[in-house]
């Protein structure tokens, strides 16, 4: 790390991460450059704009560079993992659902990252989240926020399936002074937060007090997939979309209550290039991780840290989310470990 601290973005991200499809998009390297060098492309990758002054700074952040599984877990956890530990280190495991009709109405799965996050903002836990709402002009297409009120919160229900560099409205956050946030985001964010973390770049870490990572196979590229496919291919108007979701094959329901498929096969050919060479499924570095799992209106979720812990527990209590046991046995408990693992042979293959 010492020899890459000389280094600018051009000798490293550029040559081993962007020019090698390997790059994330997740905006890491955009948000810390001091000189502001560096702009967040259409391509969802950084491009340089003016002149690096080779401080070695977004090289740090990247969790495409220089990223090391063991390290990282020491920094999170206190210990690496042990080989049956398949998913990450955790602490509890749940399936859980939000005890709000307003949020089921809404949400992706069990409304459980809605939940825990309108729960925490009126405990005064947190006095805002990242997360992503859509744009107004381009429907379905993502858009990293930071939310004030509970209005803004319901408003980022539901996944969407193209990219959200979450990691972008950290700038939102130090500019509106933000104490207290939680942040949602997919594995990728996540790896490059803690990074941030360990750095550290205080400015952004501090204000940083809980980390809700997604489950994420891949996310799929919006102009082609999104904008192109959808319309031409399957007669979809983007505006009558009411919820995608993925089971087994990607579901796309209307408005009028018909649903259009894609199988994963065909869609395949849209996934980001970047999403090839990610290994971490469950978001394996987050304080608390979230996913569908295969469930119906309930959201898996596996407590990873203390601050899992607490902002899991502050939502429980205050009966805004419901929570059983995972069996080992169940279907989900058994996809979780299939997906992790295939993902990571994925990655290994793709390097
Ligand atoms: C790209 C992507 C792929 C996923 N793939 C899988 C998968 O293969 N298997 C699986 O089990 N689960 C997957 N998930 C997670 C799953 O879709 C749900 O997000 C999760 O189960 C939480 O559901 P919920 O009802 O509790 O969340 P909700 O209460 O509906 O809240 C979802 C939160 O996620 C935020 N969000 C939505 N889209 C994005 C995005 N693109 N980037 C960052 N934040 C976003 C929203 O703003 C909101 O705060 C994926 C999520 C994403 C974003
Ligand atoms: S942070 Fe900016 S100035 Fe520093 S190496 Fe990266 S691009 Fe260059
Ligand atoms: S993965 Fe993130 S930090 Fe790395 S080059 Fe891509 S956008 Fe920058
Ligand atoms: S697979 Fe998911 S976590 Fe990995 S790079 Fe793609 S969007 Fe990010």
């Amino acid at each position: 790390m010492k020899a890459a601290e000389k280094l600018g973005f051009e000798e490293t991200l550029l040559k081993d991460v962007v020019s090698k499809n390997r790059c994330a998009g997740c905006g890491a390297c955009v948000i810390v450059c001091p000189f502001n060098c560096l702009e967040y492309t259409q391509a969802q990758t950084p491009r340089l704009v003016s002149e690096c002054q080779k401080c070695g700074i977004c090289v740090k952040v990247c969790p495409r560079y220089e990223w090391s599984l063991p390290e990282m877990e020491k920094f999170v956890f206190g210990r690496t993992r042990k080989p049956e530990e398949i998913f990450g280190i955790y602490t509890e495991m749940y399936i859980a659902k939000s005890t709000s009709k307003e949020v089921l109405n809404v949400c992706q799965d069990g409304g459980v990252a809605t939940a825990l996050l309108v729960s925490a903002l009126e405990s005064k836990l947190i006095d805002g989240a990242v997360l992503a709402h859509t744009d107004s002009e381009r429907p379905l297409l993502p858009k990293p926020v930071v939310a004030e009120t509970q209005e803004e919160i319901m408003r980022g229900a539901g996944t969407k399936y193209s990219y959200s560099p979450n990691l972008l409205a950290l700038k939102d956050v130090v500019e509106r002074k933000k104490q207290s946030v939680a942040f949602v985001g997919t594995p990728c964010h996540i790896q490059a937060l803690r990074k941030i973390q360990v750095f550290p770049l205080r400015k952004y870490s501090n204000p940083i007090k809980f980390m809700i990572g997604l489950m994420c196979t891949e996310s799929f590229e919006y102009e082609s997939f999104i904008g192109r496919f959808l319309p031409q291919t399957l007669g979809v108007n983007l505006r009558d979309v009411k919820k995608m979701n993925i089971k087994g094959k990607i579901l796309i329901e209307l408005r009028s209550g018909e649903v259009k498929e894609v199988s994963l096969k065909e869609a395949k050919q849209y996934t980001r290039k970047g999403c090839f060479y990610c290994a971490d499924f469950s978001s394996e570095f987050a304080d608390i991780s979230l996913g569908g799992l295969g469930l119906n209106q309930q959201t898996f979720t596996i407590i990873r840290t203390e601050k899992g812990s607490e902002i899991f527990e502050n939502a429980l209590k205050r009966n805004f989310i419901t929570a059983e046991p995972v069996s080992e046995e169940s279907f989900s408990f058994r996809l979780l470990k299939k997906l992790s693992k295939m993902k990571r042979k994925r990655a290994s293959e793709s390097t």
